[in-house]
């Protein structure tokens, strides 16, 4: 059973905090803002993974009132949320990511991101799509004053009981006629 599942989430770019993206610190003179460390990626890939699980959103399981969340790694959450695929059956196959943001340019760190998306999702890294789009100097993000990313994930979940060689053959195989 394959199920995929979206996710996006915006943040707005202030000074006096670090920029954290995909799981680790960007050299930038801001940051984004947020109740926890404000990690758009690993927030949009939460939301992809729990999408493709039918189990809400992040903001369900990690409300921004609750006290525990402030300032929080979203590395924690998402880690959270990979712990709780992995208890209902599910391994996910790839993700794919890409960001919004006026600047900085993430061509320097999309493999260190790549590489740290992976670890965290407990996947090869060739397996973790990040591209970078700039606005076109359009609206909020154009304006560099929030950078926002969007994020699809494939999970897949073995049939209770049905070993490697027994799943379903394919729609293909399944809609061919049987006689010539
Ligand atoms: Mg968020």
């Amino acid at each position: 059973m394959v199920r995929i599942g979206q996710g996006w989430d915006i943040h707005r770019l202030v000074p006096g905090r670090p920029l954290r993206l995909g799981g680790i610190e960007l050299p930038y003179e801001r940051g984004l803002l947020g109740h926890s460390d404000g990690d758009v990626v690993l927030h949009a890939i939460g939301d992809a993974l729990l999408g493709g699980m039918a189990a809400g959103d992040i903001g369900q399981h990690f409300p921004d009132t609750d006290e525990r969340y402030r300032g929080i790694d979203s590395a924690v959450l998402l880690g959270e949320i990979v712990q709780r695929a992995a208890r209902s059956g599910w391994q996910i196959g790839n993700v794919d990511v890409t960001v919004l943001a006026e600047q900085p340019r993430l061509a320097p760190h999309a493999a260190a991101i790549r590489q740290r998306i992976a670890a965290l999702l407990g996947i090869e890294a060739d397996c973790v799509g990040l591209k970078a789009k700039t606005m076109e100097g359009l609206g909020v993000i154009g304006a560099g004053e929030a950078i926002a990313a969007l994020a699809v994930a494939v999970l897949d979940r073995r049939r209770a009981g049905a070993p490697a060689s027994a799943r379903q053959p394919s729609a293909r195989t399944r809609s061919r006629p049987r006689s010539r």
